[in-house]
């Protein structure tokens, strides 16, 4: 298997969109002409400089209406061709894309268009080019996969195949399965994007809202399965249309692509024993069992009141480093490191950030092989310099720059709490909490098609559809990634600007990173009376809250009064009820969660309206300090 990605993906100049894609890992790219018409190098140097990357031009495209046109513009139409083959040939590529024709002037018919192809076909291979014809999902004639291979078998020319785009016979909802029926060597080129499902135009869907396989919801794996059926074992490329990419960061893109590409043949060479997309063998996505830790990064002044919440919170200082200034508090399972090192990564983080949650420990059945999977899907890795005895425990820089660690209970890394550290004290369950429920970064809009990406591919995991949070000062996205057990649940939630409270954080920590932990709870009543007795203070919710809360539900009033004495806020779904009793912020926007689920499947999305509202009551006026 080989990929590519097509110019028209990215943003910047050619210059750097050619570094940006050779830099992840592609071995192919597509030109889109627009890219090369507004580049000031001959089309010689273009290939040139393609080639000094390592890359290989995968096609040259698009060339439109160009079938079944009526003389004299058919005659024109050939003589643009010619131009095309050129260029293409100074440049070096072989292969052109011509998309089915939505002139109005187009006339229509296979023969016809056949006819077309068949000398074209001839005059490329006068010149040692090929042709591809794709079929576009608003094509005036032409626009599905099925009539365009049928134009390309009545055309039979050796120089003439098909190109089939994921989007184009996927929005048309037209069979995979007509796919597995194809020579593989009339296949040209694989063209692939995936795409949320919005109802709106075609034409409007696929120039704006493509993204890549996986961040999407159409059945790309369905699509490739077929493809991978005819044999095909040539390029995979990346053809996305989408406005928040080419406003985007060339290189996080690219590399995104190079992840969605690599994941999708892993998971077709899964489905499908025997084909040809061979590709380099790694471990399966890992099953997580929980989340083994959140690391904190602070300085020792600042480190006494988020210890001081913590008890009032219930934890306890549970074990000490043997050689660093790292404390872990416990409760249940939960274990929050503190770590006040003066040196390492934790310290330049915490000097870039300030005080902040930036590492997480995910619980998987084998640390490394989880590990190499993320280094074989494109994740950067991380490692710092070991303490005699210390373990080297494996990672990768997650959301934000921070940590995302790799613990199993088999390997040496199970022993690591007793190797390196020291009791201190028996871990309690003082305030009934028992395990961490969710994780909730807060990151920019655009980055959080990678982080889901970056989750899916890498974990047993799923997402969940995104939901629109209201913030006074905005929308903030929401999606959720999470697993079947639960033992897996992060909530993403992406600012378009820094006015949300959302928004604020990033500006305030300077970057994206984890903004809340939620801790489970069996009963959050007995939780909340222990917490009020050992000193907590929740955050208060605006008692009208209540009062509609009670009617929207039609809850009991004695029940109402309940949830209201102790600020706990309620939700419901088909699978049953949820509560929710939260902290008020620490340093720079960072707040506990505390939830009780019976039943419930979702995040209590229609309560986070009034958690911001009483966050921002406690911010403002702004500027004024944090509690
Ligand atoms: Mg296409
Ligand atoms: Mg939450």
């Amino acid at each position: 298997m080989k990929t590519s990605i097509a110019t028209v993906s990215l943003s910047g100049d050619l210059r750097s969109k050619l570094e940006a894609i050779a830099k992840a890992g592609f071995d192919g790219v597509e030109i889109f002409e627009n890219d090369f018409l507004v580049f000031d190098e001959s089309p010689r140097e273009v290939g040139r400089i393609v080639r000094d990357h390592g890359l290989a031009i995968s096609l040259f495209q698009p060339f439109r209406d160009f079938e079944g046109m009526p003389e004299p513009l058919r005659a024109r139409t050939f003589d643009r061709a010619e131009r095309k083959f050129d260029v293409m040939q100074e440049m070096g590529t072989d292969l052109v894309l011509v998309c089915s024709n939505v002139s109005p002037a187009a006339l229509g018919g296979l023969d016809r268009a056949a006819a077309d192809f068949r000398e074209l076909g001839e005059r490329a291979a006068r010149r040692g080019l090929r042709v591809g014809y794709e079929a576009l999902a608003w094509g005036r004639h032409i626009n599905d996969h099925r009539d365009a291979w049928e134009v390309v078998r009545r055309a039979d020319h050796e120089n003439v195949g098909l190109i089939l785009d994921s989007f184009h016979t996927l929005a048309r909802k037209i069979d995979v399965n007509s796919i597995r029926s194809i020579p593989k060597e009339k296949i040209f080129i694989i063209q692939l994007a995936d795409a949320p499902l919005i109802d709106m135009d075609l034409l409007y869907w696929s120039r704006h809202f493509r993204n890549m396989p996986g961040e999407g919801d159409l059945p790309v794996l369905d699509f490739m399965r077929a493809v991978a059926a005819t044999g095909y074992d040539d390029y995979l490329s990346l053809e996305i249309f989408n406005d928040q990419f080419r406003g985007g960061s060339a290189t996080a893109i690219s590399v995104d692509g190079q992840r969605s590409l690599v994941y999708l043949a892993d998971r077709v060479q899964r489905a499908e024993t025997d084909t040809a997309l061979r590709m380099p063998d790694m471990p399966d996505r890992s099953d997580v069992d929980g989340i083994a830790f959140i690391e904190f990064t602070i300085d020792a002044e600042e480190a006494a009141p988020l210890e001081a919440l913590l008890g009032t919170l219930g934890f306890r200082r549970a074990a000490r480093h043997r050689s660093k200034s790292v404390t872990v508090f416990q409760q249940g399972d939960i274990r929050l490191v503190i770590n006040t090192e003066s040196r390492g990564f934790a310290n330049s983080s915490y000097l870039v950030h300030g005080a902040s949650a930036y590492a997480m420990g995910l619980l998987v059945d084998d640390a490394r092989a989880t590990h190499r999977r993320a280094l074989a899907l494109g994740a950067e890795g991380f490692s710092q310099p070991l303490d005699e005895g210390e373990i080297e425990m494996p990672a990768v820089h997650g959301v934000g720059g921070g940590i995302v660690y790799f613990l199993d209970r088999d390997s040496d890394l199970g022993s690591i709490w007793d190797v390196e550290f020291e009791p201190v004290h028996a871990p309690v369950t003082q305030a009934g909490l028992s395990a961490i429920d969710h994780i909730a970064q807060t990151m920019h809009y655009d980055e959080l098609l990678t982080w889901l990406l970056f989750y899916t591919s890498l974990l047993k995991a799923h997402k969940t559809p995104l939901v629109d949070i209201i913030d006074p000062s905005g929308i903030v996205r929401s999606q959720v990634v999470e697993n079947a057990s639960g033992s897996l649940r992060i909530t993403m939630n992406g600012a378009e600007n820094r006015n949300t409270l959302a928004g604020r954080f990033i500006a305030e920590t300077f970057g994206s990173g984890i903004q809340h932990l939620a801790f489970n709870t069996d009963d959050i009543f007995k939780t909340a009376d222990q917490l009020s007795a050992g000193g907590f203070v929740s955050l208060a919710i605006s008692p009208n809250y209540y009062d509609d809360l009670e009617a929207r539900f039609g809850l009991d009033p004695d029940f109402t009064e309940r949830l209201k004495a102790k600020n706990i806020l309620y939700d419901r779904d088909d699978h049953g009820e949820y509560f929710q009793l939260y902290s008020p912020t620490f340093s720079g926007g960072f707040f506990f969660e505390i939830v009780e689920r019976r039943g419930y499947r979702g995040y209590g999305a229609a309560n986070a309206i009034f958690r911001i509202a009483a966050l921002r009551k406690l911010l403002e006026p702004a500027g004024m300090p944090r509690a």
